[in-house]
């Protein structure tokens, strides 16, 4: 049987696990990445956000020592912008040659270049760097479509990286900035007030709705803004912003109901679009809808069968994570796994975390969720300041919350604020998953003293 032959454009999570999976399976595969491996979430997502939120935790962790028996904290100054901008940059080229080391071993090939399709089975590779500049032809059995999202910005605004940022620009600014202007609630947005915030800048943050993180719960919300107001972040709710002007060493954002902050920078955290544009799509018949993104069903397939799409270009849940089991799955169905093994993603049952402070987690049905939909439901809460471990942390801070089916007790969803959120979460979201019961969750003898055990507390 002749060896399916599978091109995968773009490398980030979604494509590097579409490579790995297929050719681990048998394909073979050829990858072609513009940028770099690992995509946008290695070099400007995920990991440098996180490696900055590392240290701006610490940072703010170090404030709070006086609790745990330390005279004295850390202070702003002591922030070493340059070394920390060589950090993130020692982080994400160390996961970025895991991740080609693991392509390389499998036998992939990685292309640097700029991939169009010119047909239904065929694409051109330009722009290569690594190979001598000349365009290559590729012909494939299946593609996949993995280009993900870049930061939108919106018609009234014009980044320029010194005063005007995207999040692109801020790991970390040029120089810290004095006083920041976030735009935008969404996760994205309070992560970066979260990181500026505990780094020392004066932050600010238009809030275009009533409450922080409009698609969370609100009382999730809440315990955010708590901690957002007890750090002197000025929130600007009800405000939408609809110009910047800039001047001097200066910005001014003009909101519609009249009000203006000035600041030094100013943030843009107002969603993404889709890397959908100059890939050919129409000469190898996928359609595309308004908003630029890929349609796919359920096993990730476009309009054209062969032809899939994974990550954020797909236009499901914005998520690395997500990208990543999608890129898996599509491998397994291109080589025929399906039939066996495989099951479809339940885009409803992914975990999510924003990781700020308290960092929040989620997964599964939400309270609001269920009260809109009539859905009968059990809801049980646990403060952390009644588990030990937290008490002995000196951070009592936040809750575990857990929604069952009160007749089955199947465990549907759950939420936790507090430290340590995005790790708890895994133990829901495994329950979720698995369609375990509350009483499987109480029943495990877990690590005494953990924070876990309040996620057994609240299983009670
Ligand atoms: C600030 C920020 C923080 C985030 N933090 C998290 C987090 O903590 N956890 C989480 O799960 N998600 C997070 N996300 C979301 C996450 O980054 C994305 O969901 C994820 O990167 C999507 O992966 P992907 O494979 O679709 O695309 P990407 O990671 O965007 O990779 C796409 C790749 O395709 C390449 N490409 C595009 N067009 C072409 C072409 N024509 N030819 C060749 N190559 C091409 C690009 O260069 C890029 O490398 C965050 C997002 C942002 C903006």
């Amino acid at each position: 049987m002749a060896t399916t032959t599978v091109l995968v454009v773009g490398g980030g999570p979604g494509g590097s696990q579409a490579a790995s999976r297929a050719a681990s399976l048998g394909a073979h595969v050829t990858l072609v990445e513009r940028e770099v491996v690992g995509g946008a979430a290695h070099l400007w997502d995920c990991i440098p956000s996180k490696a900055m939120i590392a240290t701006a935790g610490a940072l703010s962790f170090s404030r709070r020592m006086g609790g745990l028996g330390f005279t004295a904290g850390a202070s702003p100054s002591q922030v070493d912008y340059e070394a920390l901008r060589q950090r993130i940059v020692d982080v994400t080229a160390r996961l970025r040659r895991s991740v080609e080391e693991l392509l390389a071993s499998q036998g992939v090939r990685v292309i640097a270049g700029e991939a169009s399709f010119t047909g239904p089975h065929s694409a051109i590779v330009t722009g290569r760097v690594a190979e001598g500049g000349a365009p290559e032809e590729l012909s494939f059995d299946a593609a996949v479509v993995c280009t993900g999202s870049r930061p939108r910005v919106p018609e009234w605004a014009v980044p320029d990286g010194e005063r005007v940022l995207t999040t692109r620009h801020a790991y970390p600014p040029p120089e810290p900035p004095e006083h920041l202007v976030v735009v935008g609630s969404g996760v994205t947005g309070v992560e970066f007030v979260h990181m500026f915030s505990s780094l020392g800048s004066k932050v600010s943050l238009i809030v275009s709705r009533q409450h922080v993180l409009p698609h969370k719960d609100a009382e999730v919300a809440a315990a955010l803004e708590e901690e957002l107001l007890r750090r002197g972040v000025a929130l600007y709710k009800g405000a939408r912003a609809e110009s910047i002007e800039r001047a001097g060493a200066g910005v001014t954002v003009h909101c519609d109901d009249g009000r203006a902050v000035s600041a030094s920078h100013v943030l843009l955290a107002v969603g993404s679009v889709p890397n959908s544009d100059r890939l050919g799509l129409e000469r190898a018949g996928v359609e595309v809808d308004k908003w630029g993104y890929l349609p796919i069903n359920h096993h990730c397939q476009t309009n054209v069968a062969h032809i899939y799409a994974a990550g954020d270009v797909s236009g499901k849940l914005p998520l690395s994570s997500v990208a990543s089991m999608q890129g898996r799955k599509v491998a397994e169905h291109i080589m025929g796994l399906h039939t066996r093994e495989h099951r479809h993603i339940d885009y409803d049952k992914a975990a999510s975390a924003v990781f700020t402070e308290p960092e929040i987690a989620d997964v599964g049905l939400a309270e609001a969720e269920a009260f809109a939909s009539g859905r009968k439901i059990r809801v049980t809460k646990v403060p952390f300041a009644a588990t030990a471990k937290a008490l002995i942390n000196d951070d009592p801070r936040g809750f575990v919350k857990i929604i069952s089916d009160p007749f089955t007790g199947v465990v549907l969803g759950g939420c936790v604020v507090g430290n340590q959120a995005s790790e708890l979460i895994s133990v829901i979201a495994l329950a979720v998953t698995a369609g375990l019961r509350v009483t499987d969750l109480l029943e495990s003898c877990l690590v005494h003293p953990s924070l876990a055990e309040a996620i057994a507390d609240a299983a009670e």
